[in-house]
């Protein structure tokens, strides 16, 4: 089937599947209002996704008498939150690159952080009364093709030499086939953290935790314009808001941002949906919750819904010129979708007959090192924190957490992460960063695609892959 396939069987479309039943669930509730005249606050967040809502939640829990506003230029969780595979981990998965960016101990330090958001994080999604489907039992990356066998080993010494071992187990084939049976799985990785869960009614648990805490929630309210001063102004079509902090916490819109777009990128993650097919995975053998994931560059991502779905996301999407998130094909390329749809049906060919329900696309904000910062614009008191580089359900709770510490100038554990602290890697000034990343993407591609197929990659083809290593970069990196 996957040979034949040569357009996605649906086209990617706003709203994710997500988020349209997230609001199903809502059914009838008006969104908040629209900010309208001028208020004066301690503390402005701008965006309503994962990391303006863990900050405005942070700061209340820290301080419940400060006075928070957050705008949203849409409804909250209808961004990147409300649409990603809703594959939760920190960064032990991760530990390698991570180590090689900066340092084994900052590295330590970082996936430490991400198990205590994880806890975090767990601890919301689990309380009484919300209902975002946490499904915790670990994360898989497996080998798809001879070519990625090699990184099997790198996950395992990696964890051995920092003194994690129990964070990353070798699978042997026949141990992947004991938790999801596949012709394309060879061996793999099992690592310890790793849940999934429902993003987009995590983003709205968290908006409705965050109106209940105190937190004036105005949706349908973007900022056009901010005056960096003492206080702070920002501007909305029918308002303003008067505060001593501003938090930016507008994800991959930042990355356009003067201070920021030397270090952060715009590509594009591609998922999609399929109807609920439960009997087939109990074929499959597939009947615990690991998130799983193949060990291409552009990595497939996948998991299963409570309700017998399956999400395949394909992190292959187009780059953006100039650090722009608005470009309709950032949300609506269908090679990209196909690109996830042939990766269904090869991955998990005991799904072939099963429809697809929805596909969609969205921006994803990548940093020159991968991972996010946080940071205060130097002279203001205007922070922000973006890079999550595709991850961000976990590490957007580290997000709100720093972005808490700065705004309260606290010097404490989160403060002192290197994703507050690290001086920021530069990428490649435009048009270079573009055209350059263009072809890389397609290189990698092809060499990837080959792999798969048991052939040898193009000689143009592998030498342009292998540009990004040569010249030191994370990004672009096999
Ligand atoms: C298809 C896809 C799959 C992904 N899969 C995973 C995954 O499985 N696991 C994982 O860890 N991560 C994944 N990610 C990444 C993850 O979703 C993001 O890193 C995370 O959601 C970022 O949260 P955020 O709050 O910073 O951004 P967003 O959720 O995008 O929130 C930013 C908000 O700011 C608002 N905004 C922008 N400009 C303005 C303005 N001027 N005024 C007011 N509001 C504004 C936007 O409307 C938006 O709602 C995926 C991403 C995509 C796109």
């Amino acid at each position: 089937m996957t040979a034949f396939l040569t357009q996605p069987s649906v086209a990617p479309a706003d709203p994710s599947w997500w988020f349209a039943d997230a609001m199903k669930q809502e059914a009838g509730q008006p969104p908040s209002p629209s900010l309208s005249g001028e208020i004066a606050v301690d503390v402005a967040i701008v965006g309503g996704g994962y990391t303006g809502l863990w900050t405005a939640l942070a700061l209340k829990a820290r301080k419940p008498g400060l006075s928070v506003a957050l705008i949203e230029a849409g409804l909250c969780g209808a961004g990147a939150s409300g649409k990603n595979g809703g594959k939760a981990h920190g960064y032990w998965s991760a530990l390698t690159g991570v180590a090689n960016s900066i340092g084994d101990d900052a590295a330590l330090a970082v996936a430490r952080a991400g198990t205590v958001a994880q806890d975090g994080l767990r601890a919301f999604a689990t309380a009484p009364g919300r209902d975002v489907w946490w499904r915790e039992a670990g994360n898989i990356r497996i080998s798809a093709a001879p070519a990625q066998d090699a990184k099997i080993a790198s996950y395992v010494d990696t964890a051995r030499r920092l003194g994690v071992p129990e964070t990353a187990r070798e699978l042997t084939p026949e141990q992947v086939a004991s938790y999801c049976r596949s012709p394309a799985f060879r061996g793999g990785v099992f690592l310890q953290e790793g849940a999934n869960l429902h993003p987009a009614r995590l983003a709205r648990a968290l908006r409705k935790a965050a109106i209940e805490a105190g937190v004036m929630l105005f949706e349908n309210t973007p900022m056009t314009g901010l005056d960096k001063a003492s206080p702070n102004r920002v501007h909305t079509p029918k308002g303003q808001i008067i505060a001593r902090d501003v938090v930016l916490a507008t994800n991959a819109a930042l990355a356009a941002e003067r201070r920021i777009k030397p270090h952060v990128t715009v590509f594009s993650s591609f998922a999609l949906m399929t109807e609920p097919a439960p009997e087939k995975l109990v074929a499959m053998g597939w009947l615990r919750d690991e998130g799983i994931s193949d060990m291409r560059m552009f990595v497939h991502y996948f998991r299963k819904t409570i309700d017998g779905r399956v999400l395949m996301g394909s992190g292959s999407g187009p780059i953006s010129y100039g650090g722009g998130a608005t470009a309709a094909r950032l949300c609506e390329d269908t090679a990209s979708a196909l690109r996830a749809e042939r990766g269904l049906r090869r991955l998990l060919p005991g799904l072939n007959d099963v429809a697809v329900a929805k596909a969609w696309g969205g921006p994803i904000d990548i940093s020159a090192d991968r991972l996010p910062f946080f940071k205060t614009m130097p002279g203001t008191r205007v922070h922000y924190g973006c890079g999550f580089s595709g991850h961000g359900v976990n590490p957007t709770y580290i997000g709100g957490q720093c972005l808490a510490s700065l705004v309260l100038d606290q010097n404490d554990m989160w403060s002192n992460l290197p994703l507050c602290t690290r001086a920021l890697p530069s990428l490649p000034p435009e048009p270079f960063r573009y055209y350059g990343g263009r072809a890389i993407r397609r290189a990698v591609l092809a060499c990837e695609d080959a792999e798969e197929r048991g052939r040898t990659a193009p000689l143009l083809a592998t030498a342009v892959a292998a540009l990004p290593r040569l010249f030191g970069l994370r990004i672009g990196t096999r």
